[in-house]
């Protein structure tokens, strides 16, 4: 089998054919990047189907990604001896996917509740019924009900200590019941409901045992309790299962996994075997030795100094433009020129960065410029964004007073009802009522309807912020940003101060990292229209890539967030605004005051919350770093958002000896 691989180019070392040989029993791999930990998954799996002959329906593979999922299978036929009947009978896919697909065969066939604004809405209902619609900001009510969803937490499992408990309990309960009634099941219900369903029905729960004869998990270090809880479930009675994952790139610790299951699991399960790998066949000695010394600095980690198999002279760039715009310049001008000598073609690029705001410049760039590429994620285009939106909906609304959703847009942001609203919007619906008397009349006829319906303080507030807008017409786009932020009228940014009244944020960090960015994007233009003009070509190009992405070999250069990066690889990387405060990003140095009791568990140990927030945010500068195959190009600007910024202190540490 191994000597099959070879002629497959695939020549595995001493300690990842041990890996591939325990098939029984549990397995541990904690292993660097690039060590071949999603190798060893594979060729294990080519090695139980053809050397065992274990028929591959008793085969469940679990990954992170649907992408990395439909790579595996990929690349498991491409082994020699396997069929394709053998790849389609495999169990694989996404924890997710992996549990709705249990749920589906059990007969369960509620919808799938998957949009986030569908989300967002029926929480904003429940807040609104509870007359607590001022009090909380509904993401952060459904990261929170995630959260506990990870848990095991059902609204009866909480205990409610105070009346702020309380009334998140009761949101959460009336979430479930509004599910409940209308035969909907989301994203974490589909763990919640099958750790249940194998819980209290026995034959179930005997059947997917008997099934499941053999569990993998690839990346590991991020399953949550839940999913973790799951796999125990079903990898007994005989346990045969392997897990791989590195310590060193947790990154979803927010999220509600947990290192410590991977650092615990030789406890959990007995007899472990654990086999380590520790060379790195991914990237050069430069990078790879880059990587170490950013992960030597963690406080909690198992010991591990990755050596490197690929040589390569290519020592990592360190790139100081003076803004994020020159940066966005100097990357473009790098790769348009490296494309144009024939060296590289577009694919062989990834731009990484810690949060979507900090790509805008990039993304903005590239579409002027018309560099082919991809983004990843849902809410990738910045300029829709649930916390940008609002601002260019208003800017649009100044110039162009008719346009019905920017003003439904606009008064939803506000809290204003919006059936009433819409009902309300029929009657102005072609009127110039913002200039002329005329208008002004007929917007008091507005108001009058609408204050049959609404409360009179919702009227004066979208009356006076209707003709704030005639004011905002002929600012600059950045001066009517600033305006809607921080003026008394629309006072953009204290309305959501004022949803953390029970100092519940969501993150305001991230939040005023969007709207700097906002503001920083609009200087280029010297009039709102321009300015429009350009969101909507952006927005263009933003749909022409949809299309584009399902093109899985595209030629085109790929943009993420570095979450979205685990696992992958790619033979150049451009990490971007690797700046105090970025990477690390504000909202984790800033952990402790803020409200993080609900959304974050508490640890044990002795790290503080910021510390700990800190690390997980070293691992993010370890995930991207160990991206890059031949050449990495980190770049840190000297100002970012109006202020100076430091070189990332991750950086700055690593080259300290
Ligand atoms: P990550 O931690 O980033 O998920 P990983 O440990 O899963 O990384 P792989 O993606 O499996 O690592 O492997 C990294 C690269 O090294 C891949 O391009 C893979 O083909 C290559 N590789 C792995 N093992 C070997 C080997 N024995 N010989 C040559 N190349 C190898
Ligand atoms: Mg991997």
């Amino acid at each position: 089998y191994f000597r099959s691989l070879e002629q497959k180019n695939i020549k595995l070392n001493k300690n990842q054919i041990a890996a591939v040989r325990l098939t029984e029993g549990p397995l541990l791999i904690v292993a660097g990047a690039g060590t071949g930990k999603t190798t060893v998954l594979v060729s294990r799996i080519g090695y139980m189907l053809t050397v065992k002959q274990i028929p591959a329906a008793n085969i469940l593979l679990v990954t992170y990604t649907k992408k990395a999922a439909t790579e595996m299978k990929e690349r498991i036929s491409t082994i020699p001896g396997i069929t394709p009947n053998m790849n389609r009978q495999l169990y694989t896919g996404t924890f997710h996917s992996v549990f709705l697909r249990i749920l589906r065969e059990q007969g369960d066939q509620r919808k799938v509740l998957s949009n986030e604004k569908f989300k967002l809405v029926i929480i904003k209902k429940i807040l609104q019924d509870m007359n607590l619609k001022d009090d909380y900001q509904p993401e952060t009510i459904l990261s929170m009900i995630s959260n506990w969803k990870n848990q095991i937490l059902r609204p009866s499992d909480i205990k409610a200590k105070t009346p702020i408990d309380e009334e998140l309990k009761e949101i959460y309960k009336r979430y479930e019941a509004w599910k409940e009634n209308n035969q909907y099941i989301d994203f974490d219900d589909f763990m919640l409901e099958t750790y249940f369903l194998l819980k209290y029905e026995p034959e179930i729960l005997k059947y997917y045992q008997n099934k499941f004869q053999y569990i993998l998990v690839d990346e590991f270090q991020d399953t949550s309790y839940i999913q973790y809880e799951l796999m125990k479930l079903l990898a007994a009675p005989q346990n045969n299962l392997c897990v791989v994952g590195d310590d060193a790139q947790t990154i979803y610790g927010f999220r509600g996994a947990e290192s410590d299951f991977i650092l615990n699991f030789h406890k959990e399960f007995a007899n472990t075997n654990q086999v380590i790998l520790d060379i790195n066949y991914r990237s050069t000695s430069k990078i790879v030795g880059l990587g170490n010394e950013i992960f030597r600095k963690s406080k909690k980690k198992i010991e591990k100094h990755l050596k490197s198999m690929k040589e390569g002279m290519n020592f990592p760039k360190f790139i100081r433009p003076k803004n994020i715009g020159e940066e966005a310049e100097i990357i473009a001008d790098k790769i348009e020129s490296l494309v144009n000598s024939g060296e590289k073609s577009y694919k062989d690029f990834a731009i990484l960065y810690r949060t979507n705001a900090t790509s805008r410049a990039i993304y903005d760039e590239f579409v002027l410029r018309k560099i082919p590429f991809v983004t990843y994620g849902n809410d990738s285009l910045f300029y829709n964004n649930s916390f940008v939106k609002p601002i260019v909906d208003i800017l649009r609304l100044s110039q162009n007073p008719n346009v019905d959703e920017a003003i439904l847009s606009v008064a939803s942001v506000f809290y204003l009802k919006k059936d009433e609203v819409e009902r309300s919007l029929k009657h102005i619906e072609t009127m110039e009522y913002i200039d002329g008397k005329q208008s002004t009349n007929k917007l008091k006829d507005v108001v009058k309807m609408m204050e049959k319906r609404l409360r009179s303080f919702q009227v004066t507030a979208l009356q006076e912020k209707l003709l704030e807008l005639k004011s905002l017409k002929k600012m600059t786009p950045e001066k009517a940003i600033r305006q809607i932020r921080k003026g008394n009228v629309f006072a953009y940014e204290k309305y959501l101060e004022m949803n953390k009244r029970k100092s519940l944020t969501f993150h305001k960090e991230m939040v005023m990292e969007l709207l700097n960015e906002l503001e920083n994007s609009a200087k280029k233009h010297k009039t709102i229209n321009e300015y429009l003009q350009f969101i909507n070509q952006i927005n263009l190009t933003h749909q022409k890539m949809g299309e584009m992405r399902t093109a899985e070999d595209a030629n085109v250069v790929k943009l993420m967030t570095i979450h979205q990066s685990k696992g992958l690889e790619f033979d150049t990387v451009f990490l971007i605004s690797f700046v105090e405060n970025v990477l690390p990003h504000k909202a984790a140095l800033f952990a402790d005051t803020q409200e993080d009791r609900i959304t974050r568990r508490k640890k044990e140990g002795n790290l503080s919350k910021t510390d700990e927030a800190i690390e997980e945010e070293r691992r993010l500068a370890y995930v991207a770093i160990t991206r890059a195959k031949n050449q990495l190009y980190m770049s840190a600007p000297l100002n970012y958002h109006a202020e100076k910024a430091k070189i990332s202190r991750f950086l700055l540490e690593a080259i300290e000896r």
